[in-house]
């Protein structure tokens, strides 16, 4: 039997799925965390995602998962050699695309949360400011939420609290969240692997950049 009132996050140590985090800790009584080495290039987000975890108070799971940067090539972020896109090409997802990564990760943390008799499972991905990834997609999520209440015979919810808000909205709900200083210095959402403001220049960075701007001239007004 799953419990209502437990919830699984996961945890990337950036922006959104630590905004998350805070998130679920108001919504729900007991919170727990699930992180993923899958290959990146940088394991710093992984660190940060357990400093994080243990500032919030919240027990968190690290999984190792190496097969999804090694099954697929062509992505920027597992592989060294590539370069990365500094924008969406016209025809194609950005090399950036992980293929399957939210598959696997959210299917890896229903099979922890069912283990833990956890019924809510909550991600940071959002439709609004995506970068073209169909996994972030409010499509693909309803869809997995079915396939995998009927894979285990549960009734699993998943959050996407951040699926229709833009990094603005997003800064400003970790500001109401009472976390803003923390999402802003001790995230890491640079490709580049600067946390904080990070470099400044690659697409991951700007986005984040534009949203923080935004939200903080809409404060003065
Ligand atoms: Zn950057």
């Amino acid at each position: 039997m799953l419990d209502k009132d437990k919830a699984l996050v996961v945890l990337s140590g950036g922006q959104d799925s630590t905004t998350c985090l805070f998130w679920a800790k108001r919504q729900f009584k007991e919170v727990y965390a699930i992180s993923f080495l899958y290959g990146q290039k940088h394991q710093l987000e992984v660190e940060l995602a357990r400093k994080i975890a243990a500032k919030a108070n919240v027990p968190i799971t690290v999984r190792e998962v190496n097969f999804i940067g090694e099954i697929s090539t062509g992505c920027s972020l597992t592989d060294s050699s590539i370069e990365m896109d500094q924008e969406k090409p016209a025809d194609s997802l950005p090399n950036t695309f992980v293929p399957g990564r939210n598959l696997f990760f959210l299917s890896i943390a229903a099979v922890h949360a069912r283990e833990l008799g956890i019924k809510n499972l909550v991600t940071g991905v959002s439709q609004t400011d995506y970068s073209g990834y169909p996994d972030c997609r409010d499509a693909f999520i309803r869809s997995l939420n079915v396939t995998l209440n009927l894979a285990m015979d549960e009734q699993f919810i998943i959050h996407t609290p951040l699926m229709w808000l833009n990094k603005a909205e997003t800064w400003r709900l970790s500001d109401e969240l009472g976390v803003f200083d923390l999402v802003r210095h001790e995230t890491l959402t640079c490709y580049n692997s600067i946390p904080g403001d990070g470099c400044g220049h690659c697409p991951a960075c700007t986005l984040r950049r534009q949203g923080l701007e935004e939200y903080l001239k809409s404060k003065q007004q």
